[in-house]
């Protein structure tokens, strides 16, 4: 007999109840985004990082336990070998009711299609310039002819939502935020600026230096948008704006200027399984320790997932002007 409600959920100290997985399921990319990542990257061995079928199995505990929605995310999702069989199995599972992406479009062109037809119904698509030339400098490798293409097939393969995410860095595309939103009026897509969070070591700028804050992206975009507020029903971190005459919506995240911890209901795998149940503090569970020495034991992880609730950190403590408190890059966490 099972030793849970029938519609059991996961809820923290704080009351918050957790619904919301993201999954980063590899620490690699074909990007070096100097955001997310050093020049110089060392990835994970192969015997450290879960196997699919070890992440779907925590997938399918975390959806027995009342988890409605899971996005993936890396690293780029694409680049990982048998992730469309993974998409797939995880779009079977009755319960959730939102499968969606997290990528970087490179490889989307020939991946749109089959990535819907495994039910995934939103993506977001990280696009910080539509200038070819910044876009090499910012992602160090990535090429954007390729991820407009990438976007294209995305559009025309129907999907619910597209979103794009744009992270904004002063002096180097803080002047690209009014062509994005035009790019996202046109496609009739939605688009939200991210201001940088202190995530693993960085050797390219000083974080503090290049801060651009939601506000003054607002500014800009007013200079050239009607902005309407909305309000936004998902409970994520991003406040929206409906951009006048048009479908798309402007969001921003603001991890600095307007925290948004008191109504988090998410919580992160990363691609070693460790369950991080904030994104800027450390608490984490190691659920690949409890699945090896428990290989198929359902109801042991869910206890363990249910007890890591006890340990979700009130609130994030970003400051710009220390070192990175957190070592780990985005790539390696499920930003
Ligand atoms: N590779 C995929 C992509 O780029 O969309 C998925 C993984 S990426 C880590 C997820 C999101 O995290 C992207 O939108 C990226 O811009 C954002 N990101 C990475 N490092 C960040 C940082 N230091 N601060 C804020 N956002 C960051
Ligand atoms: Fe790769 Fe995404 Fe990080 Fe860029 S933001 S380096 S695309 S994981």
């Amino acid at each position: 007999m099972s030793n849970f409600p029938e519609t059991p959920q996961l809820v923290d100290r704080f009351g918050r109840t957790v619904d919301y997985l993201r999954i980063s399921i590899t620490d690699r990319c074909d990007f070096r985004c100097m955001y997310c990542m050093s020049e110089e990257m060392t990835f994970l061995p192969r015997a450290q990082i879960l196997t699919l079928e070890e992440i779907e199995f925590i997938a399918q505990a975390f959806a027995e336990l009342g988890v409605i929605k899971i996005r993936i995310t890396g690293g780029e999702p694409l680049v990982r070998r048998g992730v469309l069989g993974l998409l797939e199995r995880l779009g079977q599972i009755e319960s959730l009711n939102e499968l969606v992406l997290s990528t970087n479009a490179s490889k989307l062109e020939d991946m749109a299609e089959p990535i819907k037809q495994a039910g995934v119904k939103r993506i977001n698509i990280s696009l910080d310039t539509l200038d070819a030339d910044k876009f090499k400098q910012i992602t160090r490798t990535g090429d954007l002819s390729q991820v407009l293409k990438g976007i294209k097939a995305a559009t025309k393969a129907g999907f619910e939502k597209i979103k794009i995410n744009a992270v904004i860095l002063k002096n180097r595309n803080h002047l690209e935020t009014i062509d994005l939103v035009q790019f996202a009026v046109d496609q009739g897509i939605d688009i939200s600026f991210i201001e940088e969070m202190p995530l693993g070591v960085v050797s390219s700028h000083d974080r503090a230096e290049v801060y651009y804050s939601s506000d003054l992206i607002k500014a800009d975009l007013e200079e050239k948008f009607e902005l309407h507020a909305v309000a936004d029903n998902t409970g994520g971190p991003s406040v929206y704006f409906k951009v006048a005459e048009s479908n798309t919506r402007v969001g921003f995240i603001s991890p600095h200027s307007a925290n948004f911890c008191s109504t988090c209901n998410r919580v992160r795998l990363t691609v070693e399984g460790r369950l991080l149940l904030c994104l800027g503090n450390e608490h984490s569970v190691d659920l690949k320790k409890v699945i090896r020495a428990n290989p198929g034991d359902m109801e042991k992880l869910k206890l363990t997932i249910i007890e890591a609730m006890k340990i979700k950190p009130e609130k994030h403590e970003f400051d710009l002007t220390e070192q990175p408190i957190i070592l780990r890059h985005m790539s390696a966490t499920g930003g």
